[in-house]
């Protein structure tokens, strides 16, 4: 087993996946809540992109009305449950909260946490649907954007139907993120609640191959693209079908789906990235018990895309990082397993691009490489739509995220360009809601619903 600091890690590996944080009592919530200045004009709203009204739900549950918390947030984020977990808090909300020049911020995402949990053991729905006008949507994938979009419309009375590629509806928050970050629990919930409004979600259903772009444009008033983007890409070097070698995503969807393995048990393993899911990957490999993990990145830790609070998590979970470190070819043995990976130092130039440096070859003895350099975009389908497009990024209106098509709009990871930072769940889930607006004052300027 690894050698890992701060004892959380477990030799039983189901216990490795279990929820990290526990969440907060009903007397640290309370006295968090208490803490809350109630800011006029309050910075956190405006630093959150869905502004849900963070003084209001904080004060509800000072008062112990956690029912009318939890609505003020989910009124605002149809997900506001698995944000609560994955925000980057102290880029957003918690980095805004005025008492930073004082003491500490406000705890945001823990009493967020604390109202939504409270939701989700009442196991009731807290929604209706508003009176059915008449027209209909098709929504394209079921992850964060999409569900944001379809609870909003089904508020507005449009009839929705999501197409959901995978068994289960949740996108990355169901297969991609950590269970013991994100429990699978938490999003079946929020998914739950969409449906409970009428939406239809036909799940094992990947539209362009069991239903065709024509069908959907035929049947539909309007079409909402939220694909997300697709597998990690090859990184095009020798020895990438060795056994050992795989997807960073692919890798952490099997520890939600299924038990984890012993396999990893003692290995050696690389991580080949150094964004979030690089990190999730790292941490993964972790748990399931891999003796050394380290994450090899091109660049310096001041490019890394992964946020400061995962770092800082994936160094207390013991992963080694090599900065400026690039894979030149995966080794093998005879039996076709992977046993080393020989890479090269880097410099950064002028430019900030990374160069190898001459000579500086080394080695690396392994068992296991995990790539984490990105994710691939849904080309195909966006042309079978006829979208424009840049590179798989589908070309939309930065205020409505209507498509070069007028009835077909986008939102979430589709549309999240080259050369951002890392894409969130909480921007997914607004631009679903904003896709959604727009929508709906498409129709009203035609006047064909009230
Ligand atoms: C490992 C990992 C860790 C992350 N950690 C965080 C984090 O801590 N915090 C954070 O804010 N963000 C995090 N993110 C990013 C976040 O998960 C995404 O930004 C967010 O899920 C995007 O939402 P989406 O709805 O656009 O796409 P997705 O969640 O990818 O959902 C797209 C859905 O579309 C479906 N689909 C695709 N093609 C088809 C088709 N042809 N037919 C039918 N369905 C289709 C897919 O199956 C999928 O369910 C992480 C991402 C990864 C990969
Ligand atoms: S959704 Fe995210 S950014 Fe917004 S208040 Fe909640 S934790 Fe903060």
């Amino acid at each position: 087993m690894s050698a890992i600091k701060g004892g959380r890690i477990s030799s039983n590996l189901i216990e490795n996946f279990e929820e990290i944080h526990k969440g907060l009592t009903r007397s640290e919530a309370i006295e968090e809540a208490n803490r809350c200045l109630y800011c006029y004009d309050a910075p956190c709203i405006k630093a959150c992109p869905t502004s849900i009204q963070i003084p209001k739900f904080i004060k509800k549950i000072a008062s112990g009305n956690l029912k009318g918390s939890a609505k003020t947030i989910l009124e605002a984020n149809p997900v506001g449950a698995s944000c609560a977990r994955v925000c980057p808090t102290e880029e957003l909300c918690e980095g805004a909260c005025v008492l930073n020049h004082d003491t500490k911020p406000i705890s945001i995402g823990h009493l967020q946490r604390y109202a939504t949990d409270w939701a989700i053991k009442q196991k009731e729905p807290l929604f209706k649907a508003g009176e059915r006008n008449g027209k209909t949507v098709a929504i394209i994938g079921s992850g964060p954007a999409g569900l944001s979009a379809a609870r909003e419309l089904s508020l507005l009375g449009y009839e929705v139907t999501i197409f959901e590629a995978q068994e289960e509806a949740g996108g990355l928050n169901h297969y991609g993120i950590v269970s013991f970050r994100l429990p699978k629990e938490v999003v079946q919930w929020e998914v739950e609640q969409v449906k409970q409004l009428g939406v239809e979600i036909k799940t094992n259903t990947t539209v362009g191959v069991d239903i065709k772009a024509e069908e959907i444009i035929d049947h539909f008033d309007r079409i909402i693209l939220a694909i997300g983007m697709g597998k990690v890409p090859n990184l095009g070097i020798e020895g990438e079908t060795l056994k050992g070698v795989c997807d960073a995503i692919e890798f952490v969807k099997q520890t939600k789906i299924k038990d984890p393995t012993d396999e990893l048990v003692g290995k050696t393993v690389a991580v080949i990235g150094a964004g979030n899911t690089a990190i999730d990957a790292a941490t993964t490999a972790v748990r399931l018990g891999a003796a050394n993990v380290k994450i090899l990145y091109r660049r310096t830790k001041n490019e890394m895309s992964a946020y400061q609070f995962e770092y800082d998590f994936a160094k207390q979970d013991g992963v080694e990082f090599r900065w400026l470190t690039a894979p030149l070819k995966i080794i093998g043995n005879e039996q076709y397993e992977v046993t080393g990976l020989e890479c090269v130092k880097m410099a950064l130039d002028e430019a900030g691009r990374p160069v190898p440096i001459k000579g500086s070859e080394t080695t690396i003895d392994l068992d296991v490489v995990i790539k984490a350099i990105g994710q691939t975009k849904h080309s195909e389908l966006i042309e079978a739509f006829s979208l424009n497009h840049t590179k798989g990024v589908v070309d939309v209106d930065a205020e409505t995220y209507q498509t070069s098509q007028e009835n077909i709009y986008a939102c979430g990871d589709c549309v999240f360009g080259n050369g951002q930072t890392e894409a969130m769940v909480v921007s997914a889930a607004e631009q679903g809601k904003e896709v959604a607006k727009a929508i709906h004052r498409t129709f009203m300027l035609q006047s064909e619903i009230a």
